[in-house]
């Protein structure tokens, strides 16, 4: 066993080992450390005292427990070593090793009774496992790697980890296993895993998307090699909530080589614009609401309002939900009708349910909704985050009619769709108007045919519209150069001539 102070931006220390059991001696001198704080800021003194709990560990080990005598409860012949040591229970822990339980036995994901006792801060439950035979040395699946411990040394002295054990717990879900030191970057924490050689294996932190919240980025370096005196992974893994993203091989690192990664001047120095909704009538009480390459409806029911597709952003949608209550004043948006769950398309929904609005959607997309929406998002909290409330759904399996006011949509399953596998296609009859999220984006210009994509999802699209003998004049979609007559799409199948 080794033990290394080494020093990370003057702030954090960080303590390498190359075997498990220097867990426990972290969490002593965490403790220990924890009430000298006068002494913290000396490397010198947290090695004296680290050697001294170490000498206190070993000395520990040899000391032969004198087990209790008291008769074993009823209750004892049940449980189990890790249950007792869940109950910070001593006495049923002694009466259970007593038994000859399996003072071992791991949990689902390898956390051991040993584990749970020093999360649990229980000095006197450590001392009583180790005693009855716990091996120090049992990874959990947060284990992956030899090293373990993490402190942050900050001005008011040791903070970060409370209990270093927690690193091996499987509620902390974004656990980093090995040596690891936290960077804060623009308020954001990112965990580096180090090997025994100093090598960064791991690199962890937290993104943010509109529909699922908070999600864990996660990026392994692996198989280092040399390359000219440099030290570089040749394998390096990424994952997204879990997903992989990304996966190169690095075959050759020139150190220092030059190479010109600059933006055009007329890249660097374009503002960004700032997000402009153009209103568009389409027909009577129906509005279209065109951002950039997203395009929703707000339809007049009479006493409240439909909106057609919550795309985009909570940004997107409170610019949105402005002009809407602009163009139809003084009335609630009670639903807003969502085409599919891709994230486009999904990203705005939940500033509408903030607002009360209900979501319609297909039957199978609700259970995803409800899924992602219960996420943490403590990156960019959104409308319904800051004032949270339960979803509401109405659900379509095969058709749905709305009605109000006058106007009626019918919503349509794209059954067999290629583009997304819980799609809807969204009719309003009487002035024949179409709306569909993707599959046929009309292009500006003459030419009708969408050359961003092959025809078969606009093929599938005017499936929908004759299998439902649906008299469309005028289609509206949520991208593209919309409104456009219902030839341009047949135009861009090759139905018409072009
Ligand atoms: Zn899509």
């Amino acid at each position: 066993m080794f033990v290394r102070p080494i020093c990370w931006e003057k702030k954090a220390l960080l303590f390498l080992a190359n075997d498990f059991s220097l867990l426990y001696h972290l969490f002593f001198a965490y403790k220990f450390l924890r009430q000298n704080k006068s002494q913290l800021f000396s490397p010198f003194c947290v090695c004296v005292n680290l050697l001294y709990l170490v000498r206190r560990l070993r000395s520990l080990t040899r000391t032969v427990l004198v087990l209790s005598l008291a008769p074993a409860s009823v209750a004892a012949d049940s449980v189990s070593v890790v249950e007792a040591v869940k109950a910070g229970n001593l006495p049923l822990v002694q009466t259970s090793i007593k038994q000859r339980k399996d003072v071992n036995q791991p949990e689902p994901d390898g956390t051991t009774s040993l584990h749970w006792a020093v999360q649990q801060d229980r000095l006197d439950i450590v001392e009583a496992l180790i005693s009855g035979g716990a091996n120090v040395n049992t990874k959990n699946r947060y284990g992956a790697a030899d090293e373990i411990g993490c402190f942050e040394m900050r001005e008011d002295g040791i903070t970060g980890l409370a209990d270093p054990s927690g690193l091996f717990l499987s509620e902390r879900a974004a656990a980093v296993a090995g040596t690891c030191v936290t960077v804060t970057v623009e308020g954001r924490e990112f965990k580096a895993t180090l090997n025994a050689q100093n090598l960064v294996e791991r690199v962890s932190y937290l993104s943010t998307n509109d529909v699922i919240g908070d999600y864990l980025i996660d990026i392994s370096y692996s198989e280092y090699g040399d390359f000219g005196g440099i030290k570089f992974p040749r394998r390096i893994v990424q994952t997204e909530d879990g997903q992989p993203t990304l996966d190169i091989t690095i075959s050759n690192v020139l150190p220092n080589a030059a190479v010109a990664i600059d933006a055009p001047a007329n890249v660097q120095q374009a503002p960004t614009p700032a997000l402009r909704v153009a209103v568009e009538k389409l027909a009577d009480g129906v509005w279209y609401f065109t951002t950039p390459n997203a395009r929703n409806w707000a339809v007049d029911f009479g006493d409240h309002i439909v909106v057609v597709e919550g795309q985009g952003s909570d940004e997107r949608s409170l610019l949105a939900i402005e002009e809407i209550k602009k163009t139809i004043p003084n009335k609630p948006i009670r639903y807003v009708i969502n085409t599919h769950a891709h994230y486009d398309h999904a990203g705005g929904l939940r500033t509408y349910v903030a607002q009360g609005a209900t979501v319609v959607t297909h039957e199978m997309n609700k259970p995803f909704y409800e899924k992602a929406w219960s996420r943490p998002r403590t990156i960019a909290p959104d409308s319904l985050s800051k004032a949270p409330k339960p979803a509401v759904f109405e659900t379509v399996s095969d058709k749905k009619m709305m009605s109000g006011g006058g106007k009626t949509l019918e919503l349509y399953y794209m059954k067999g769709t290629s583009h997304n596998m819980y799609n809807l296609f969204v009719f309003m009859p009487g002035p024949g108007l179409a709306f569909w999220g993707d599959g046929y984006n009309p292009p500006e210009g003459n030419d009708p045919r969408d050359v961003g994509r092959t025809p078969e999802q606009a093929i599938e699209l005017y499936r929908v519209i004759t299998m439902n003998n649906l008299d469309v004049k005028t289609i509206a979609p949520a991208h593209g150069a919309g409104p456009k007559p219902f030839d341009n799409l047949k135009k861009a199948i090759g139905l018409l001539p072009p």
